[in-house]
């Protein structure tokens, strides 16, 4: 099954988040304001989870702009390929003036992997290098970010235990500065 994609009103409904409480915007801000706020700490919380957001767009809900800061995870699920890439796409984007550009200039579509890149590069820049991945019938189903490897072990440890009877679960921990695999479960025979 493949990751499930939604849109932001399907989103939203689910998380019972009125867009309304979503914090005010400038129509178009300019890319050195979207990039602050996705690399710099405290990090906005995901409109959705809570979680760190890694992704932020500008929608407009009917009563005038505002930020959609999301995680990873939930920024994902909401792509959604546009001619608007720039402005879609901008919280995802590590390098705005480099890799926003050529997608404005392009607008080709963006692969799944051209966004794993991209975030890769986001958190790196934010300090989190230690990638979890756990993954169900061959889909990466969730990716955590750790900045410390002890953290990230023990929750590589909690996500094996979650993961066990699950079919086809598999569970990495990737170096993403070193793109060193650091755990695998289950273990490799
Ligand atoms: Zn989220």
């Amino acid at each position: 099954m493949a990751r499930e994609r939604m849109t932001l009103a399907e989103l939203f409904r689910r998380h019972g988040v009125d867009p309304k409480t979503l914090p005010q915007a400038p129509a178009s801000p300019p890319d050195s304001e979207v990039r602050t706020r996705i690399t710099q700490a405290p990090f906005q919380p995901c409109a959705a989870c809570g979680e760190d957001s890694a992704t932020v767009r500008v929608r407009d809900f009917g009563d005038g702009p505002r930020w959609v800061d999301l995680c990873w995870e939930h920024g994902w699920a909401t792509v959604e390929p546009a001619p608007r890439m720039p402005t879609t796409l901008e919280g995802i984007l590590a390098d705005v003036g480099e890799v926003a550009a050529e997608l404005g200039l392009t607008l080709r579509p963006v692969s799944p992997e051209e966004l794993l890149e991209s975030a890769r590069r986001v958190m790196l820049q934010r300090g989190s290098r230690f990638h979890l991945i756990a993954s169900a019938d061959g889909q990466p189903r969730l990716h955590g970010w750790s900045k410390d490897e002890p953290t990230a072990r023990e929750r590589f440890t909690v996500r094996v235990g979650k993961s066990r009877g699950l079919p086809g679960a598999r569970v990495i921990l990737i170096d993403e500065a070193e793109r060193e695999l650091l755990a695998v479960w289950p273990d490799p025979e």
